[in-house]
């Protein structure tokens, strides 16, 4: 594979972005800053951001094992997926292909761009099928985006069937693991020498507790990321995000370990109390924080958990192989045993 090839023409050409603090922004001597217009006065926030985020990136570096250029950060990984789909799409003319059902974004931002979406259907069991990705990925494909575990059917895919696309295919593959600590699962991200046509997305939004930080991160060969930092704008996180967000890694990471092994408890407990309700027709396995399932009732059941407690999950009936399907996401266990009795309430008012 040959990185030059696949992104576009303009980028390749797109020097990156410097400022005048780049060249000696390190050097200690050099206190009055005169460069940027900004306010002189001194607060918590006069002067602009890191625009490489790079105290952030050392301690995700750290955190992942992995070099520190290797990483991106995005504003939240959906800012992410729009910078590499302009870096490697050109408009009007490359396709991409994702899988359905999955997460909606990809196609929106492809849609923004003016990307062809292609999407390949899982099967039953909402499991991968890399033939026939690989079938819909012709020349015009420049990208394949993978989800796992994926949203909102919430299973991991097959590694095999997910190594064989990434190896099959002469683009780009994001994998986007946004769930992937929820699942008994390392992922890819030491694949990445393995592969250099691969990115991984993953988020501060799920697992760390962050989402309103808005910080995605986008792993892949210091190749990519070079490109991927050319593409976004200079301060696309804000300084507030960064120093709370390493913050958080230096100080609070064990108790963010110990809220998700309790999720993946509680999920493993409404599974099993949710098998039993009777107008339950299916609850599908789950490697991540959230549960699909299909029932009786839909949407009058969705309608019946607002209504009564003001308790709000998700229908998602209207997507392609999610028909009577509502996806709820693993709360406190407070909140998972009044969902529990709720929905033994409501099994009291309908006749099955
Ligand atoms: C939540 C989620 C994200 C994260 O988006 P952010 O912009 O980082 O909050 C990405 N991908 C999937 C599949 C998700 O469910």
């Amino acid at each position: 594979m040959n990185l030059k090839n696949l992104v576009r023409e303009n980028i390749l050409n797109l020097s990156p972005y410097s400022t005048a603090r780049d060249e000696e922004w390190k050097s200690d001597e050099l206190e009055i800053f005169l460069d940027a217009n900004e306010n002189p006065y001194d607060s918590d926030y006069n002067r602009y951001p890191d625009p490489h985020q790079t105290a952030l990136k050392e301690a995700i570096a750290k955190l992942k094992k992995i070099s520190s250029d290797k990483i991106f950060l995005g504003n939240g990984s959906d800012e992410a997926i729009d910078i590499i789909m302009r870096t490697f799409c050109e408009p009007g003319r490359d396709k991409i292909v994702t899988m359905k059902p999955s997460y909606a974004m990809y196609r929106t931002v492809a849609v923004i761009n003016n990307i062809e979406c292609r999407e390949v259907a899982l099967d039953d069991k909402f499991r991968l099928c890399s033939e026939s990705v690989l079938r819909e990925a012709d020349k015009d494909v420049k990208m394949i985006i993978l989800c796992s575990p994926n949203n909102p059917t919430g299973n991991l895919m097959s590694r095999r069937e997910v190594e064989k696309i990434i190896e099959g295919f002469n683009g780009i593959v994001v994998i986007d693991e946004a769930f992937i600590d929820f699942a008994d699962d390392e992922g890819f991200l030491s694949s990445l020498d393995t592969y250099p046509n691969l990115i991984i997305l993953q988020t501060f939004s799920k697992s760390l507790g962050m989402a309103s930080l808005r910080i995605g991160m986008a792993f892949a060969s210091q190749g990519i990321i070079d490109y991927l930092n050319r593409v976004k704008l200079p301060y696309n996180m804000s300084g507030v995000s960064q120093s709370i967000a390493f913050e958080q890694i230096m100080l609070h990471l064990d108790s963010k370990k110990k809220e998700l092994d309790e999720i993946k408890l509680q999920r493993d407990y409404l599974i099993k109390e949710m098998k039993k309700l009777p107008y339950i027709r299916y609850v599908y396995p789950s490697d991540s924080n959230f549960i699909l399932i299909k029932t009786l009732f839909a949407r009058d059941l969705y309608k019946d958990l607002i209504i009564e407690r003001g308790m709000i999950v998700r229908d998602k009936s209207n997507v392609f192989g999610c028909e009577d399907t509502l996806r709820i996401t693993v709360g406190t266990p407070e909140q998972n045993s009044l969902l529990i009795q709720l929905m033994k309430d409501y099994e009291k008012l309908t006749v099955c």
